[in-house]
């Protein structure tokens, strides 16, 4: 932790402590992903990773599954050091009503969430509608949040003009995928004149470097590997930055990690600064996590040390000033019930896959 010390009123680290980490971009909704049938084919690219991975999936989803899903997400956030999750939610087929369910599921294990539904065209007029319902009844009822747009190659000029007028009357930024594959490459033009600073701006991997969006650019590497998008370069970009998983855990200090190496990848004298730099950024798209403390059951919480040391955890984690992990387990579900539960909902999950 920061703070001054009395003599020299310099800053100094507190050895083996950090704030609460911070996941910037999350999808709580897939942690049940795990182990679900294969896809009719091997999709070969970014738009059939969607339609025949997550589409589905997320066609699949009712409350119940979406409440396992998060309660394990939580409780594999918290048991890695990260205590605040942005979230970007979608259910079709189980809309009005899951914000709260994934906001609870975080207060049940004791970790924050900033939740938003990410709107889409997708599913007709009446699905763009009820995603931006969502929206609004959960953040007019005091949850933490934003409103989600799920990607403007998805959506009509209409949708991402109320969307972004939503948000600005509710006095929130606008979550939303920007630039993930070519198929959205000419999201930047469709967005410039709505964007604002209090946005989220996820991925940009094939945005140009002076794109002229404004908003917080959110780095997922792993992801970005993973549906072989290519590399987002965010050191080009001037924008503010933070760090995501993607739905993909909630393991931060490992996203760093892969952050720095595939930096390096591209540029042999990238510093692991960079990444950490870039991590640090979500203490200013989610604040409150500052206020968090974790003990680490290693001492020198340093990037050029981290970059290269794998398997750092949490001995104990305090939100809020409230002890929510001890000795690494979670203080307030137990672990193993929460596990337990997720795995039988899970093959409830993926049996109704097998029918869509
Ligand atoms: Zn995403």
């Amino acid at each position: 932790m920061l703070e001054l010390d009395g003599l020299s009123a310099t800053p100094k680290v507190e050895k083996g402590m950090t704030p609460g980490l911070v996941c910037a971009h999350h999808h709580l909704y897939s942690t049940l992903a795990r182990g679900m049938p294969t896809p009719p084919r091997t999709p070969r690219g970014f738009t059939e990773i969607l339609d025949l991975v997550w589409w589905r999936l997320d066609r699949a989803l009712d409350l119940e599954s979406i409440r396992w899903s998060a309660m394990l997400g939580a409780v594999e956030a918290l048991e890695r050091g990260c205590t605040a999750i942005v979230d970007h939610h979608e259910s079709p087929n189980a809309i009005e009503g899951s914000l709260d369910v994934i906001s609870e599921a975080c207060a049940e294990v004791g970790i924050r969430v900033s939740c938003s539904y990410g709107i889409t065209d997708r599913h007709g007029f009446d699905g763009a509608q009820q995603g931006l319902a969502e929206n609004e009844r959960y953040l007019r009822a005091g949850g933490h949040g934003m409103v989600g747009i799920h990607a403007a190659f998805t959506c009509s000029d209409d949708s991402l003009e109320t969307a972004a007028g939503l948000a600005a009357d509710l006095g929130v930024g606008v979550h939303v995928h920007v630039a993930e594959g070519p198929v959205d490459a000419g999201a930047a033009d469709r967005l410039r004149s709505l964007a604002s600073e209090n946005w989220l701006l996820i991925h940009g991997v094939h945005l140009e470097g002076d794109h002229g969006l404004a908003g917080t650019m959110v780095h997922n590497p792993r992801s970005n590997m993973n549906n072989s998008v290519g590399y987002a370069r965010p050191a080009r970009f001037a924008n503010p930055m933070a760090l995501g998983t993607d739905g993909i855990g909630a393991d931060m200090l490992e996203e760093f990690r892969l952050a720095y190496a595939r930096h390096r990848e591209e540029d042999v004298t990238a510093s692991p600064e960079v990444a950490w730099g870039w991590l640090a950024g979500g203490w200013n798209v989610f604040p409150e996590a500052r206020k968090d403390r974790v003990t680490w059951n290693y001492d020198d919480m340093d990037p050029w040390r981290l970059a290269f040391t794998t398997g750092v955890a949490p001995r104990t984690v305090e939100v809020d000033g409230v002890v929510v992990l001890s000795d690494g387990q979670p203080t307030r579900v137990d672990a193993g019930e929460v596990r337990a539960r997720a795995s039988e909902e899970a093959l409830r999950l993926h049996r109704r896959l097998d029918e869509i």
